[in-house]
């Protein structure tokens, strides 16, 4: 007998997790289908958990302000740890274009409800003990953001989604989108078929073959970033550090301290590396090393345990793909999370639920204008 559902959505990962739970909630049977055996196994948990709403256009800020209430108040809420770290984000700057940039965006990101400064360099000095003083401009400090483990929160997502009535399938691949006169039917898997007249495709890097089918084109290109983690040692930091400046090889660095004391950090090659080979290089850590150490210099006694490399599903703008599909009634998008995922998760999944539902807002409003798949991918972000 072939199973129904209200929804279906494919994908297990930082954005379908966080939906289930949010569907659930409001009652409405879903079905979740991931080829890996549990949750997060794609690209969520190559994430470092950085959660941020810093950003530079609202539909952005409004979904990630959303999920750091999530984040923030998940322990006390539901018991479970997630090592959420309520640090900031800090943008130091060093060039006079990085300090333009910064201070250009804070109206648009104070509109938008951020909690934000430009803060002097003595006072990035006192946030970031250590780092270098030579040339420092200050910075832009956001409080209210953090980071939280990747696999400790799926996996909370996911124990709530079940609590709430959602059914998880592991182990099988959706090979199809299933549909009758444009109108989708429900799914095939290796195993079987199900039903449901809305299909949520939450499939991240592998959302243009998912859908490729029906002919529906997404304009997602699969860039690869690696990632790398020191041994724990005493806190002496505590807010997410993104370094704006260029250099050969990269475009800018970031790292944190996770609660457990170890420093993880990522950087954005220049010029982007596209395909799926997630072996990581030999090439990564003396870039990111000698970038980080130049910015901090105590860093340099930290010893890295591991790196690994992952992607990022990016759209020519930088902004998710997020909205009902244009040819097929039904579908429903929600994927090039381009490197943000793990922060817009939570307030996506909701962001979602209220699309099924036809709940949404006039706030969801100006974040579905922003992330429509029908716009022109022509606007740029800031502080991606
Ligand atoms: C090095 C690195 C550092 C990062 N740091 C951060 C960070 O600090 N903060 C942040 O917010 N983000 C970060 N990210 C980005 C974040 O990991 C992603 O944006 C996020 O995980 C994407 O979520 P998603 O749900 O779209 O995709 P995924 O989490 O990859 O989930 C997609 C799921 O779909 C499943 N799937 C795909 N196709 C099918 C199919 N046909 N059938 C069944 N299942 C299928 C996959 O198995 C996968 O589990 C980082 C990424 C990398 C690589």
């Amino acid at each position: 007998m072939t199973e129904t559902y209200d929804a279906i959505v494919v994908g297990a990962g930082s954005v379908g997790v966080p939906t289930a739970m949010a569907l659930a909630a409001q009652g409405v049977r879903t079905l979740v289908i991931d080829r890996h055996v549990s949750p997060g196994q794609g690209e969520n948990k190559h994430a470092l958990g950085g959660t941020r709403a810093t950003h530079s256009v609202p539909g952005k800020i409004l979904v990630c302000l959303r999920s750091l209430e999530i984040f923030s108040t998940w322990e006390e809420t539901y018991g479970d740890p997630i090592d959420w770290v309520k640090g900031g984000y800090l943008f130091p700057a060093y060039g006079a274009e990085e300090e333009k940039v910064l201070k250009e965006i804070l109206p648009v990101q104070r509109q938008s409800g951020l909690n934000i400064d430009y803060i002097s360099p003595e006072e990035v000095q006192e946030i970031l003990p250590g780092i270098r003083a030579e040339g420092l401009r200050g910075g832009s400090y956001s409080p209210d953001d953090g980071n939280a483990s990747p696999l400790l929160a799926i996996n909370a997502f996911y124990r709530r989604a079940v609590a709430e009535g959602a059914v998880f399938h592991f182990g099988e691949r959706v090979t199809a989108i299933l549909t009758r006169d444009d109108r989708v039917e429900g799914v095939a898997t290796e195993r079987g078929k199900y039903h449901a007249p809305v299909v949520i495709d939450t499939a991240g890097p592998f959302s243009p073959s998912l859908c490729a089918n029906l002919g529906e084109e997404l304009p997602i290109l699969p860039e690869l970033h690696e990632a790398g983690i020191t041994e724990p040692v005493r806190p002496f930091f505590k807010c997410l550090v993104v370094d704006l400046r260029s250099g050969p090889g990269s475009k800018n660095d970031y790292f944190c301290q996770n609660n457990r004391g170890q420093v993880i950090f990522s950087l954005a090659p220049d010029p982007p590396e596209i395909g799926l080979n997630k072996r990581s290089t030999s090439s990564f850590l003396p870039l990111v090393s000698a970038r980080m150490v130049d910015m901090m210099p105590r860093l340099k006694n930290l010893r890295v345990r591991r790196t690994w490399r992952g992607i990022y599903p990016v759209s020519p703008d930088g902004a998710p793909i997020v909205g009902w599909d244009q040819k097929v009634e039904g579908l429903l998008h929600a994927t090039a999370m381009c490197g943000q995922g793990f922060m817009l998760g939570p307030g996506m999944g909701e962001l979602l639920s209220r699309m099924v539902t036809g709940k949404t807002t006039e706030r969801d409003a100006v974040i579905l204008k922003e992330f429509s798949p029908r716009r022109r991918f022509e606007s740029h972000e800031a502080l991606k």
